[in-house]
């Protein structure tokens, strides 16, 4: 069997992974699959000659959504299945099955429904506190209590290798009280990763945090990129808007949270406790390594351990009024900081709000990688990546 593939030592995409995603080759409609080293295996071929306790239809779809909403008991079946399957060398996988990743088109992979953007990383909005407001106060009163986050829009979610195009905008110039429409000047990415949403939750109804877990299907990385002139003159008071909405990159891969299970870590502790329906004694968060380089050069390394809130506290939080969850939504961590300025998650704090650096130029390529565990056990998760172009000619 493994004649038919090769897992480079350093690949992403081990036996051990096995994410899904959408994909195409010409001529051929989007459906799903699953990567495993330099191949695609055809998970909408391999079904319609048998072999999954499903009805296929369900992966002849240009999204997950109608595969995972099958739920985690059959997704993981058949991702476990198909995990012996491709050690065997007697199996029903053959040569038709995988297509040459390179062969391939890779497509947004969830139809989005609603997408949420948290902001959990302590030393992020510690960082951006301090620039932003006050550096005596940097954390405002409610970040310690509640996993403080935003509801963003979905339309402009896209996937790795898109071109993003540089928005234009009102900012304040410095020193001025009018603003003006332009091009922003401090475009910026985040790094962050984002959750598919597995499983419907009722309307009126909360998840629990210790079943919140449930409702999460998988993990991918994600790009929020921010025009931080006009994130800064409109924020106020009601939050991100067009600084944020422009654009949002996903990578194409969703890791099943089954797949991450052997970086299960304790996120930091959480000072002052609490309260009762964000506490649980599961450690909640991952062993991610995390990396950011523009054009080729490394400009961050950081790690999705370091979030002081954990997803099943954001969904737990989320849900805590009623309000419903639905198969498809995506759910963003907010920019991963750490502590050292090495592994700060976005352009504003590796600069200092542009005094000792550059924000991004046009033509500049922004790529995320990530991935837990090393040589056979590693759990990579491709590539999240676009590049800038200029902004549209003024027409004021
Ligand atoms: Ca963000």
């Amino acid at each position: 069997m493994s004649k038919l593939f090769t897992v480079a030592p350093d690949s992403d995409f081990t036996l051990a992974n096995l994410p899904f995603g959408i994909f195409s080759t010409a001529g051929s409609a989007p459906r799903v699959g699953i990567a495993i080293g330099d191949r695609i295996l055809d998970l909408a071929a391999l079904a319609t000659e048998g072999g999954f306790d499903f009805d296929s239809a369900v992966l002849h779809r240009p999204y997950l959504n109608d595969f995972i909403a099958l739920g985690k008991e059959v997704t993981g079946r058949a991702r476990t299945q198909v995990q012996t399957w491709l050690r065997e060398a007697d199996s029903p996988v053959a040569p038709r099955h995988l297509v040459r990743r390179e062969e391939a088109t890779l497509h947004l992979p969830v139809r989005i429904g609603d997408y949420t953007d948290f902001y959990s990383s302590i030393e992020h909005a510690t960082n951006v506190g301090r620039m932003f407001r006050d550096p005596d106060k940097a954390l405002l009163p409610n970040w310690r209590h509640l996993p403080v986050g935003y509801h963003g829009r979905a339309s402009s979610i896209v996937v790795d290798g898109t071109p993003v195009r540089r928005p234009r905008g009102q900012v304040l110039p410095p020193g001025a009280d009018v603003p003006v429409f332009q091009a922003t000047d401090r475009l910026d990415f985040e790094l962050e990763m984002a959750f598919v949403v597995g499983k419907d939750s009722t309307l009126g109804e909360t998840v629990r945090v210790d079943q919140a877990e449930d409702y999460i299907f998988g993990l991918a990385l994600f790009n929020d990129w921010s025009a931080r002139d006009v994130q800064r003159w409109e924020y106020v008071p009601l939050g991100p808007f067009l600084g944020k909405n422009f654009a949002s990159t996903m990578s194409p891969w969703i890791v099943p949270l089954e797949a991450l299970e052997p970086f299960r870590v304790a996120g930091p502790e959480q000072s002052p406790r609490v309260l009762p329906y964000l506490q649980t004694d599961v450690p909640g968060n991952y062993d991610i390594q995390l990396e950011v380089t523009v054009n080729d050069r490394t400009v961050s390394r950081s790690n999705f351990r370091y979030m002081y809130w954990s997803m099943a506290q954001q969904l737990a939080h989320h849900s805590s009024n009623g309000c419903n969850v639905r198969v498809g939504d995506l759910m963003a961590s907010g920019t991963i900081s750490g502590r050292d300025p090495s592994a700060y998650g976005s352009l504003l704090e590796i600069t200092d709000n542009g005094r000792s650096g550059s924000f991004l130029a046009d033509h500049d390529t922004v790529t995320l990688t990530g991935h837990a565990g090393s040589g056979a056990e590693r759990v990579g998760f491709g590539r999240c990546g676009g590049r800038i172009l200029p902004a549209h000619p003024s027409s004021h």
